[in-house]
């Protein structure tokens, strides 16, 4: 039987174990912190708790055009409800913990033996936690990742915070500043601004979100500052100091921004330090990265790597196929390469961004030529019941083919509506098919077919 040994019980090692076990391994995962991993107990889940929470709120306060009256507060839903954040952050700590409750009672059905304690490599493929040394057949890493931190911008866990820290809030703050405009910062900024706090988000760039689609970017920015969100571009922070109730933010150019609580989103470091990993030979880039190819091989025969540490793309979804993906080459199994251009992903902000294969920045940059058809939603017949103004669909089809290569859906549950045009990018699927295949009326997928029947050629 052979053995496999995961480092990590995130979704890389977790999603691992289990194909392992089905294929009939024998299979140990070695965990620090907690089965799930930061996705379950720190990232992910809880982020994606908390922002169930602010979606309510949005909802709420956007009631009144719905004809929902607040008679207690003269029809203002803004002034009515407020969030009981230490009620919030109780449900969220408690969903995650039973939901890593549940990730490791499938493992124990799966017949997946856990140990708990910090792992690392040790000589001819073995395993060492503690006292014991585990050997193994194929040993997969997926150690993850943890918030960056900056020597002049140290988190005290309670006002000066990381993402991870942000569930210990048992009051509201009265002034947040949101450090980083990448995907977790721009998610924290939004979230918050629903809740009903004043948000301040500092950005280096000239626009927040520089990684995703520059018109998806525009809309949430659009949206976000008529919210009431205070958006700092080309603003990049020197220094974040408490004194008291009081916390300061430091501009390079001199500026200073204060506020009541700082969260730092300035993207995460791999957990790749003291594992034995270069005396095992497996290489690292300069950033501490472990390198690995599409089917998860590090440089060490035997070994294998998934997940945030490997800084291929930074998502749940993609660490849990990496270490699939392992399992099957090293199991034997059918195993296609991971492919990115396949992968979607999204922002959860309001409104959310989803986006799928390839995109306008790669367009742009003349590394694939196409046809790009862009629809707003407003103009979306249930989108107007709903109320719903701002968003869009927007498809790209290669222009000898229309076969759909790529998609960006802003909207509400945006991420719910990425999966046709997902299922489009992975099989192939011409913008002419994906018209043909009936919505319901009304709906706001009715869009999706609407924008690819705009990319009909006709022949002439
Ligand atoms: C705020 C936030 C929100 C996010 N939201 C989403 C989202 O909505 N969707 C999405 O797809 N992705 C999201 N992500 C990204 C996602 O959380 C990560 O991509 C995912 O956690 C990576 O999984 P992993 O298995 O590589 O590592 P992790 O989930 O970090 O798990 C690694 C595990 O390994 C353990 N470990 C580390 N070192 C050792 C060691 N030496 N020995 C034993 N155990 C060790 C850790 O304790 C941890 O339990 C979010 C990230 C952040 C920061």
């Amino acid at each position: 039987m052979d053995r496999v040994v995961i480092i990590g019980g995130g979704p890389g090692g977790y999603e691992a174990a289990h194909v392992a076990a089905q294929l009939g391994a024998e299979v140990t995962v070695v965990d620090t912190d907690g089965i799930g991993g930061s996705a379950v107990l720190t990232d992910c889940v809880p982020s994606k708790t908390l922002i169930a929470t602010a979606e309510l709120m949005t909802e709420v306060s956007d009631s009144a055009e719905l004809g929902i009256d607040f008679f207690d507060h003269e029809g203002d839903a803004t002034t009515t409800i407020r969030v009981d954040l230490a009620k919030v952050n109780a449900r969220v700590k408690k969903l995650a913990a039973d939901q890593s409750a549940d990730i490791a009672a499938r493992l124990e059905r799966d017949g997946v033996r856990m140990v708990k304690g910090r792992g690392r490599l040790g000589p001819d493929l073995t395993v060492i936690v503690g006292d014991e040394t585990i050997q193994a057949d194929s040993i997969l890493v997926a150690t993850g990742a943890a918030p960056r931190t900056l020597p002049g911008a140290m988190p005290d866990g309670e006002r000066i915070l990381t993402w991870e820290q942000v569930y210990d809030l048992t009051e509201v703050p009265e002034k947040l500043i949101v450090v980083g405009s990448g995907v977790t910062g721009a998610e924290f900024a939004s979230a918050y601004l629903a809740l009903g706090i004043p948000v301040t988000l500092v950005s280096s760039r000239d626009r927040v979100l520089p990684g995703e689609d520059a018109d998806a970017s525009a809309v949430l920015e659009e949206v976000a500052t008529r919210r009431g969100m205070e958006v700092l571009s080309q603003s990049r922070m020197e220094s974040v100091t408490r004194d008291g109730e009081v916390v300061t933010v430091r501009l390079t150019d001199g500026r200073e921004v204060t506020g009541s609580h700082c969260i730092l989103a300035l993207g995460s470091v791999p957990n790749t330090a003291d594992l034995g990993l270069e005396e095992a030979g497996v290489e690292t880039d300069e950033g501490g990265f472990i390198k690995v190819d599409r089917v998860s091989r590090t440089s060490c025969r035997g070994v294998y790597a998934a997940g945030d540490c490997t800084g291929v793309l930074m998502l749940a979804s993609v660490a849990a196929m990496q270490g699939r993906i392992a399992m099957w080459h090293f199991l034997g199994d059918a195993v296609a390469p991971l492919d990115l251009k396949k992968v979607s992903s999204n922002v959860f902000t309001a409104p959310e961004i989803a986006t799928v294969g390839w995109s306008q920045k790669s367009v742009d940059a003349g590394e694939i030529q196409v046809q790009v058809v862009m629809l707003p939603l407003a103009g979306n017949a249930r989108a107007k019941m709903q109320g719903v103004r701002d968003g869009f669909i927007k498809l790209f089809i290669r222009p000898g083919t229309g076969i759909i290569v790529g998609g960006v859906v802003v909207g509400p549950r945006a991420s719910e509506l990425i999966h046709v045009v997902s299922l489009a990018v992975a099989e192939s699927l011409t913008a002419d098919k994906l018209a043909q295949a009936f919505t319901v009326y009304p709906s706001l997928s009715g869009s999706i077919a609407e924008a690819a029947r705009r990319l009909h050629r006709v022949e002439s």
